[in-house]
């Protein structure tokens, strides 16, 4: 039985539902067509039973089961609540879009639905079936990142710069990286820039980056476009210049209403996207076009401060269709196998501030990746991940591009790493020595996953103080 403890994240049932089902016991539940059911921490697969007379195919794909059919019920039982942050969708009792089933209250889907739903299913090329295992989070390393991988995926926001400035340094290290022979990849799941901008900006900040350098989520997207449906194929855009560039790119043609019988609907945020760009985007999909997201991120950064992003743009059209999209930018594994392709990357390392993007994104990739400090996410978040949002190495920053990097040695439930030591002991880590504060990090890290994958939650508050003392 897999569990994911998250220590100082424990969410409180709530009073007026029924508790959250344990052990084997298996929680029946209704499921709206289309959407993908996270079974990561179920104690069993989803079992699926027919409704109705009809089928109930369910291909499941790295922890998640996607249900293409309308009007299904799937029973699944939870060893812990699933942290509903992490994915599009989860199956909770009474949450999302699952509540307990109700077969009596149940519709019974149109032929034409269920055909429109099949179709759907039948085309879905979302996530890869199968990629090559990352490395096991905190690997010891030897020769210096940039020697070792020899192109970097380089997430941009909270990495290379933050708002309006570069992040401190970063343009030297990338510098110092690129002669120590590691090329610079830089991609963003942002759609509504054209590479060629993003590069421009990159270069207001001292940073070298060409267009070439630059991989956006507008060009996964129409990279699974043309592999779909092959070059010349008519596409409708519920965006703006960024997908359109990306588009042309891979020789696709764009049209320019739904009346024009596109074979696919490609959506990412730009300023002009309105209603009747959404509108006639669904009209589209709900006639048969194959539905395409740049990204899900709800919110985007904008000199005014957050801003809505596109997985609100993207919820508004799902209001009016029965499908989920195929999404292209990270978490999804389609972006960053694009920048693998379009950078011709041998030994790929991901470098990013969040966890349930970048490196979820890189762990389903198989990709190694680097957390750097500089961003969103902090050392109390990672302690705190679950497996899935593990990284292979985390640094302070990206001089670490140009270092080896220290494994933690593991013996008899101690975690050490240069002078310190983390044990697990009554439902909190120890931490011990002195030294480098990142070392005494990855020797916390050990001991808290460690402690959390046995069923252990171990809080880590006291051994952080222990290392913010130590920053000063
Ligand atoms: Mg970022």
């Amino acid at each position: 039985m897999r569990q994911h403890h998250r220590p100082g994240r424990v969410q409180p049932e709530p009073a007026d539902q029924p508790a959250q089902p344990r052990g084997a016991d298996l929680l029946p539940v209704h499921v709206q067509c289309g959407v993908a059911v996270l079974y990561d921490d179920a104690v069993a697969l989803p079992r699926a039973q027919p409704v109705r007379g009809l089928l109930v195919p369910i291909g499941t794909e790295r922890g998640i089961a996607w249900k293409d059919e309308p009007h299904h019920v799937v029973q699944i039982g939870f060893s812990q609540p699933p942290d509903q942050g992490r994915f599009q969708h989860v199956v909770r009792w009474g949450r999302d879009r699952a509540q307990p089933a109700d077969l009596a209250g149940d519709e019974s889907p149109g032929a034409e639905r269920v055909e429109a739903q099949r179709r759907h299913a039948r085309n879905r090329t979302g996530s890869p079936v199968s990629a090559p295992k990352p490395p096991r989070p905190l690997s010891a390393i030897e020769e210096p990142l940039a020697s070792a991988y020899d192109v970097a995926l380089l997430d941009l926001d909270g990495v290379v710069y933050v708002g309006p400035d570069a992040v401190a340094g970063a343009p030297d290290q990338l510098r110092t990286a690129s002669d120590a022979g590691m090329r610079i990849g830089y991609i963003t799941n942002n759609a509504s820039r054209s590479p060629e901008a993003v590069a421009e900006h990159l270069r207001s900040f001292g940073l070298p980056a060409e267009s070439e350098d630059v991989v956006t989520s507008a060009q996964a997207a129409a990279r699974l476009v043309a592999a779909e449906f092959g070059a010349g194929s008519p596409v409708l855009v519920v965006g703006g210049e960024g997908i359109r560039a990306a588009l042309e790119e891979y020789e696709l043609r764009e049209v320019r209403s739904s009346d024009d019988k596109p074979v696919a609907v490609v959506q990412g945020f730009a300023p002009e996207v309105d209603w009747v760009m959404l509108a006639d985007g669904a009209h589209a999909i709900n006639a048969g076009a194959k539905w395409f997201a740049t990204n899900l991120d709800m919110t985007i950064p904008t000199s005014g401060g957050r801003a809505p992003g596109n997985g609100t743009l993207v919820k508004a059209v799902r209001a009016a269709v029965d499908v989920d999209p195929v999404v292209a930018g990270k978490p999804e594994p389609p972006l960053l196998t694009t920048s693998v392709e379009r950078l011709d990357a041998k030994r790929p390392l991901m470098i990013g501030d969040r966890l349930d993007t970048d490196i979820a994104g890189a762990n389903r990739a198989g990709i190694a990746s680097l957390w750097v400090a500089t961003g969103v996410d902090t050392a109390a978040d990672l302690a705190s991940a679950p497996p899935q949002l593990r990284p292979t190495y985390v640094a302070a920053g990206l001089a670490a591009l140009t270092e080896p990097q220290p494994g933690v040695e593991v013996a008899r439930g101690k975690h050490r790493c240069g002078g310190w030591e983390a044990i697990a002991a009554g439902g909190e880590v120890l931490l011990t020595g002195d030294g480098d504060r990142y070392d005494g990090l990855r020797a916390l890290l050990s001991a808290a996953w460690a402690a959390a994958d046995s069923g252990k939650a171990a809080d880590v508050t006291e051994a952080l103080g222990k290392l913010d003392a130590r920053a000063g």
